[in-house]
């Protein structure tokens, strides 16, 4: 767990020989606005448009597609932009929820492409738009 209670499923020796198979698809995003603001906003409350105004600084993008803006690592073709050569550039209380959620299963190093590992279902992507969808209605209050 960090301090703001984020639960971390981390195999530091799998993942490293993994190389990041995760990271170099989609991104994991923030699925807890309340942990997203007390991390890169020191706890304050932004609205959407400041959000989006203030996220290109810190090397991130809002996912709207699905109609809830969720803040997100910018991706690169080669798959998330913070994905350094020693593995992700954010410390580890940092990292995104889904990212430190996602629980590494050594069967990923036997696939060609892809991850076998499994985000648990209160980090999933259904879990992050309801929870953002929230947020985005009692700031608008
Ligand atoms: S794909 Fe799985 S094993 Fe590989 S780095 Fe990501 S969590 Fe770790
Ligand atoms: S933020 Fe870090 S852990 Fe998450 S996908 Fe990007 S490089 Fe990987």
């Amino acid at each position: 767990m960090t301090e703001e209670g984020q639960y971390i499923a981390l195999d530091l020796l799998l993942c490293r020989e993994c190389g990041g198979r995760c990271c170099q698809g989609s991104p994991g995003v923030w699925v807890d606005p309340e942990r997203f603001f007390a991390l890169f906003f020191a706890g304050e409350q932004l609205t959407l448009e400041q959000l989006r105004e203030r996220l290109p600084g810190l090397g991130m993008v809002l996912w709207e597609k699905s109609g809830v803006p969720i803040p997100a690592p910018r991706s690169l073709s080669t798959g998330c932009a913070f994905l350094g050569e020693n593995g992700c550039r954010f410390p580890v209380a940092e990292r995104p929820c889904q990212c430190l959620a996602l629980i590494p299963d050594k069967a990923t190093l036997d696939l060609e492409t892809g991850c076998a590992c499994r985000l648990p279902a209160e980090f999933s992507r259904e879990t992050g738009q309801q929870r953002w969808q929230d947020y985005w209605r009692e700031v608008d209050r």
